[in-house]
């Protein structure tokens, strides 16, 4: 608790973000964890988490490289990127986050296209991307995957997933939310 109070969401990728695209996130963001929410400006970038071999890069490092330079007032930190993520064991993943942990980080490069590979509509996107910040975020305060579909913290491998999906945590999630923020004294 203490001062630690806000939601940073942090944009480290190559390209500027899309004008609207973070402020979107950062009002969903607010409206469903009910946390003040910011966006963190800085030219930044982890160093070292590209893979050449893979043309992706590594969530893990990432995550570690945010986790060192955490503002003080900042309960958690999702990073957001525009390059392609990897974890050893898959062949991307549009996000990682510590569980029950500080940070997260999240990539829109699959986002944008639909499975035939054609860019979708800007709104559509910009769904996914609040979708799966919230994922990862649940992930943070201790949510872990939930069976029910239309459930933001339903495990999505795939964009049509992620559409499938709704913004918001299904009722049992948002009980155990409440639960887990009390037993952590993470309330808001
Ligand atoms: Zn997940
Ligand atoms: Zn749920």
């Amino acid at each position: 608790m203490g001062s630690a109070s806000y939601v940073y969401l942090r944009w480290i990728g190559n390209k500027e973000p899309e004008e609207g695209m973070l402020e979107e996130v950062k009002d969903r963001t607010q409206s469903v964890f009910e946390v003040p929410a910011r966006i963190m400006d800085t030219n930044e970038r982890p160093a070292g988490a590209f893979d050449p071999a893979r043309g992706q890069y590594s969530s893990t490092k990432i995550l570690r490289w945010v986790l060192r330079d955490v503002p003080v007032d900042a309960r958690k930190v999702v990073a957001i990127t525009d390059g392609d993520l990897f974890i050893p064991v898959l062949t991307f993943v549009f996000g990682e986050a510590q569980l029950g942990g500080q940070g997260a980080v999240v990539s829109t490069a699959r986002l944008r296209l639909d499975l035939s590979g054609l860019p979708s509509p800007s709104p559509l996107f910009r769904a996914r991307l609040s979708k799966e910040c919230l994922h990862e975020l649940g992930h943070t305060f201790g949510l872990t995957h939930c069976g029910f579909s239309r459930c933001v913290m339903s495990r999505s491998n795939t964009v049509p997933d992620v559409d499938a999906k709704d913004w918001t945590l299904c009722q049992d999630c948002r009980k155990l939310l409440v639960e887990l923020q009390k037993r952590t004294g993470d309330e808001p």
